[in-house]
């Protein structure tokens, strides 16, 4: 059927309903914007020397896109915020069965249909499609090897001498937002179905109410914490010997904080102000953000020095479709 064409009046609420759906789905995901720029600017100000020239001085463009995927939600824009909305979290709870996780998305997407196959329909098997469940390591593997890539491709040619300003380009703004995902990896209520309000026995009485998680990560930051407030914490950075199953460490690290949130929240550590213990539990994970960040960063440097074209074990080219 066809529509009618929309009034001016009807188009003025539209795009009323558009703009204030727009900047509530943006509250209610991410550290906010203050806390994705925080995460980024700490792990861009502690680059090592030993790292590009160009590199350690892009702290303003590493800020920048550090929310960059937030920018990607808006309903004017339905393909990017319909394929990307998953990739921000991962209910490890959902997946507690499949350990380790596979390396691949597509190996993923397969394991959660099996089981959703396998799954009675009074057991909610929707619940495993993998845009319920969240695709959040994977996108954060995926930007690393591009960021990978480009430092390969920047070595490269420096050693051909040829401009490498294009690439440099592009290695910044791999770098800010593989920042996005991994920020959001160090808020423990990106990895739990519990992300917004506890859900199923709640013997602790912890709030159930949608309010926990802007409350947190937007509300309580913005007023209470700055960069400097835990830049103190970050060291200089390490080399990932395994950067998935590290980086899925990471994850599980954080979702073993997930009550400590609701904790905290119960106690009106997040009220104004915020307690002692609000202000310490923020800190250390926004620290653990822009240390995880700055490891990969510093990792994909020095992996793209020595990495193979193809995969271990292979001696030919895949075929390229
Ligand atoms: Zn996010």
């Amino acid at each position: 059927m066809k529509q009618k064409p929309p009034t001016f009046a009807s188009k003025l609420v539209s795009s009323a309903l558009i703009a204030l759906f727009w900047f509530q789905s943006v509250n209610v995901f991410g550290w906010g914007n203050e806390g994705h720029e925080y995460v980024n600017r700490v792990a861009a100000e502690k680059i090592p020397a030993e790292m590009p020239r160009f590199f350690r001085h892009a702290v303003a463009e590493l800020s920048y896109l550090g929310p960059e995927p937030d920018r990607w939600r808006s309903p004017s824009e339905y393909a990017l915020k319909n394929a990307q909305e998953p990739d921000h979290y991962i209910d490890l709870e959902r997946v507690a069965w499949l350990d380790p996780l596979p390396p691949g998305r597509y190996e993923f997407y397969r394991k959660l249909y099996e089981k959703r196959a396998a799954t009675a329909a009074a057991d909610h098997p929707d619940d495993y499609l993998p845009e319920h469940v969240g695709l959040q390591p994977y996108i954060t593997m995926e930007i690393f090897g591009r960021l990978k890539a480009a430092f390969r491709e920047y070595r490269h040619l420096r050693e051909v001498h040829q401009p490498t300003a294009p690439v440099e380009h592009a290695i910044v703004f791999y770098a800010g937002w593989l920042g996005h995902y991994v920020a959001d990896g160090s808020q423990p209520l990106h990895t739990t179905i519990h992300y917004n309000g506890w859900v199923g026995p709640n013997p602790k009485g912890y709030t159930t109410e949608h309010g926990i998680h802007a409350k947190f990560e937007s509300t309580y930051l913005a007023q209470n914490i700055t960069a400097k407030d835990f830049a103190k914490f970050v060291h200089t950075p390490e080399r990932l010997a395994n950067p998935f199953a590290d980086y899925v460490k990471y994850l599980r690290d954080s979702n073993r904080q997930v009550e400590n949130v609701y904790a905290i929240e119960k106690a009106g550590g997040f009220n104004g102000k915020g307690s002692a213990e609000a202000f310490d539990f923020t800190t250390h994970r926004l620290a653990a953000g822009s240390q995880m960040l700055l490891d990969f960063w510093y990792t994909a440097w020095l992996d793209s020095a020595t990495s193979t074209e193809f995969a271990p074990g292979s001696t030919a080219a895949p075929p390229i479709k």
